[in-house]
């Protein structure tokens, strides 16, 4: 299997750029708006029904600037249809994962950045095969265009939606990948055509906690949502759980987050995996409560989607609330994340680990 670069595609470039490529494949460079148009606002890649584009320079275009990057390899459906997880194989056949959640108030669609993972961490699906490798901002940018198409095609049940949320919680670490991942902001977040024009409040980046990260982040001033997977307040157990706790203590993400919500006015999360009698004592939720009293940050609670042959498993429910309780006797907003596509194998890069096992066994 070859792993090359993936082409070129519309999405990698800035909108003077889509111009210039525009110009130097001899068209002139309006084109550029029309096909922004197409992609962004239609979610439409296929250059054959851009009737607007004269035939003969269709073929050409397809090539040059919008190469089809994600074919489906199949879909599953849970929560009645309300959530469907689709799995992706890019032009070098490596396979990505993105989910597609619908609510009552909003349509999300939760994306990978990367083809595995480089982190390690130890309770993670994504994490057990290493990195395959970066995605490109086109090859990220297209599962949003993907899931937006679902959504206002009516593809889940209760007719046309708006896509409305985007969260970077597939596989990959953002941060391990970020010229991509915040040209795929910009994509996301620009108004029509060149971009989606989903505000950037709607778009969660969760990071493991590199803080050279966070702080690049805080320079490009646009405010997302951050959410810090944290998942244990003590260094000495974050230094097993999140390998890169060895290079960033809790302390350090912490302050990095702080900063970004003083210069964002954003209040941020706190990612939180529920692991029975591994992080989920008392004396963890009290020293949460006392780090982040006063934080302006909210916990996520998550409870533990255990992966093949894991030793680890969720919290007790006994556990759960008393965590639950615990943070709230200290002011802290926390909420226990809904588990989602639990059944198909929802929590992060799970469906992609188990293609792969299912391939290797055939
Ligand atoms: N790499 C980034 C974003 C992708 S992971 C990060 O780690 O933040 C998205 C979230 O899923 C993270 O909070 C991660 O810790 C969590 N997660 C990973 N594996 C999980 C599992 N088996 N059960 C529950 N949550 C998990
Ligand atoms: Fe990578 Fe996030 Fe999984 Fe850790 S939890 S291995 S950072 S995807």
């Amino acid at each position: 299997m070859s792993r090359n670069k993936p082409p070129i595609h519309f999405a990698d470039l800035n909108p003077v750029e889509r111009k210039e490529k525009v110009t130097q494949l001899g068209l002139p460079a309006f084109r550029a708006n029309q096909i922004a148009t197409h992609y962004f606002e239609h979610f439409n890649d296929d250059v054959q029904t851009f009737s607007d584009i004269p035939k003969e320079l269709r073929a050409n275009l397809a090539s040059e600037l919008l190469p089809k990057l994600l074919t489906k390899v199949r879909s599953i459906e849970c929560d009645n249809g309300m959530t469907r997880k689709d799995l992706w194989r890019l032009h070098d056949g490596v396979l990505v994962e993105s989910v597609l959640m619908k609510y009552p108030d909003r349509t999300t669609v939760c994306i990978s950045s990367q083809a595995g993972c480089g982190m390690g961490c130890p309770f993670c699906a994504t994490g057990q095969g290493g990195l395959t490798r970066n995605l490109s901002a086109a090859e990220i940018t297209a599962q949003v265009v993907a899931a937006a198409a679902s959504a206002f095609n009516g593809e889940l049940p209760g007719g046309s939606t708006r896509l409305s949320n985007v969260v970077f919680m597939g596989m990959g670490e953002p941060m391990a990948n970020y010229e991509a991942v915040m040209q795929t902001i910009r994509n996301i977040t620009t108004a029509q055509p060149d971009g989606l024009g989903i505000s950037a409040r709607s778009v969660t980046l969760s990071t493991v906690g590199m803080v050279n990260g966070i702080e690049r982040l805080i320079a490009e001033k646009i405010p997302v949502t951050l959410a810090i997977s944290l998942h244990t307040p003590d260094d000495e157990l974050r230094d097993t759980l999140v390998p890169i706790n060895l290079r960033w203590k809790v302390k350090e993400v912490l302050q990095a987050a702080d900063k970004y919500e003083m210069a964002t006015g954003r209040r941020y999360s706190i990612e939180y995996a529920l692991i029975r009698d591994i992080n989920d004592q008392e004396w963890r939720a009290d020293l949460l409560g006392k780090l982040l009293k006063n934080r302006n940050a909210h916990v996520n609670l998550i409870p533990l989607n255990p992966t093949p042959g894991s030793k680890w498993t969720a919290s007790r429910p006994e556990d759960e609330r008393a965590f639950v309780r615990t943070l709230e006797s200290y002011n802290v907003a926390v909420t226990v994340r809904d588990t989602r596509g639990r059944e198909i194998d929802g929590a992060c890069g799970q469906l992609a680990a188990s293609e792969v096992i299912s391939a290797q066994e055939k």
